[in-house]
């Protein structure tokens, strides 16, 4: 007979490891908390599922803020041609976008997840839907099974695959760490990753809707840098998204918690043209004021800005909108250059978990063997998906890694 298996959550990861394990042989069953699985999964890509992205390796494993280099066994195992090819098994075909992102055809999620569990059902993996983990049950540095809320269940390994804590209506509300650090584990610090940021000016909701797309984004503390950022931005009726924000915000604090951390000054430090130099912006203008040297210099001004925010950057260059193009000096303007490129707002906190597309931090990845992702603190413990400090930009990347990580734990798990 073939190891007893048991899964801790019905996600990507754990749908992935269950399907490993029965093939090769182990009795698997998950335990799902939510009244059904999968319900991250079909939220992904909003309800499209960008499962995987273009690129090969090395490039692909750039794009882990943590984690990346701990992925490589996992990839070398089961990477993206090897998922295609599972999910073109159950008749799912993929279309890679231009920006790379891998799509199902379909445009459904639903269609991924019910492959994945047309793939478990046919080896009888036994998912048990409405009933949570509460504790890992440990005797001798070995694991002998788990607590759940409808009793105890026995096994020979298994596997912790409840992601982060990221939109905690769809299950993933952080019982891993909590499982994982009663029995030793260290956890990173975990907070809210690719999430939108709020911003203390006010003025800044009026511009609602405006993405900019060659921005250039610093980070600080205190004063101090922290990190950088290019890319898209987009503003909102509450501060900050798009692209650059959202690979930023891994960086800050989780601000529900009002620790001392999140009491520092954090401020956002913005180029809002980093495609143009100083000069370059001063001659766009001089160009458009030569030509409407009679209208107000917010609307002579009409590039390359929408005009709600030239006006509003005028404001703070201390640059009346309403004058006359013609009577704007040559220290005015450059002083409205500076100001666009050295935008500084001071941050609120993020949209937090509720809005958070990952989770960054989880159980130290120090702790884990990246050949088996079996705990090397507990025997017969391995680890699975978001749980884990691993996360990665948008575009289908914290998807793969799930997968992977899920399919190696679920082979090495199945032959304990
Ligand atoms: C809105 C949104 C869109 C996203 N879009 C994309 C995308 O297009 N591409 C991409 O690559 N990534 C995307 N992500 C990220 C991606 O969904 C996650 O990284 C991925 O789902 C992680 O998989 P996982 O299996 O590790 O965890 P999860 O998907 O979070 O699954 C964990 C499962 O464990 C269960 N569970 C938790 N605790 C317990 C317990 N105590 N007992 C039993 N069960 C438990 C949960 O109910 C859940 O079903 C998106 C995330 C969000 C929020």
């Amino acid at each position: 007979m073939g190891s007893r298996l048991l899964i801790i959550g019905a996600g990507p990861a754990g749908l992935a490891a269950a399907w490993s394990a029965a093939m090769q042989g182990a009795g698997v069953t998950i335990i799902e908390k939510m009244p059904s699985p999968g319900r991250k999964l079909l939220i992904t890509g909003a309800g499209r599922c960008n499962i995987s992205a273009a690129g090969d390796e090395d490039s692909f494993i750039r794009r882990y803020f943590s984690g990346g280099r701990f992925l490589y066994p996992a990839f070398t195992n089961f990477f993206r041609e090897d998922l295609l090819e599972i999910m073109n098994s159950q008749g799912i075909r993929f279309k890679t976008e231009s920006n790379g992102k891998i799509f199902p055809v379909s445009d459904q999620a639903e269609d991924i997840l019910r492959a994945w569990l047309s793939l478990c059902a046919k080896l009888n993996v036994n998912i048990i839907s409405g009933n949570g983990a509460i504790k890992l049950l440990i005797d001798d540095n070995k694991i002998r099974g788990i607590s759940t809320r409808n009793g105890d269940i026995e096994a020979d390994a298994v596997i912790i695959a409840t992601g982060g804590a990221s939109w905690p209506g769809t299950g993933s509300s952080g019982d891993g760490y909590k499982m994982a650090a009663a029995c030793g584990h260290t956890i990173i610090k975990p907070r809210p990753a690719l999430v939108p940021v709020t911003i203390k000016q006010k003025w800044l909701r009026e511009l609602q809707g405006i993405s900019l797309d060659q921005t250039h984004l610093q980070l600080t503390k205190n004063g101090k840098r922290i990190a950088a950022e290019s890319g898209e931005l987009l503003f909102t009726h509450f501060g900050l998204s798009g692209p650059a924000i959202l690979r930023i915000s891994r960086n800050l604090p989780d601000f529900s918690l009002q620790l001392q951390d999140t009491q520092a000054n954090w401020q956002l430090k913005i180029n809002l043209v980093s495609d143009k130099k100083h000069e370059d912006l001063i001659n766009l203008w001089r160009g458009q004021i030569a030509k409407n040297q009679g209208r107000t210099i917010v609307n002579a001004l009409s590039r390359p800005f929408p005009s709600k925010l030239t006006n509003e950057l005028l404001k703070l260059a201390g640059i009346d909108p309403t004058i006359r193009a013609a009577d704007i000096s040559n220290a005015q303007l450059d002083n409205l250059a500076m100001t666009c490129r050295n935008l500084i707002l001071d941050i609120e906190g993020t949209r937090g978990y509720r809005e958070a597309m990952v989770t960054a931090g989880g159980i130290s990845l120090k702790e884990i063997d990246p050949r088996t992702m079996q705990s090397k603190l507990v025997r017969g413990l391995y680890f699975a998906g978001e749980v884990m400090d691993i996360d990665g930009d948008t575009g289908g990347y914290n998807l793969q890694a799930a997968f992977s990580t899920g399919v190696l734990a679920g082979r090495h798990a199945a032959a304990d």
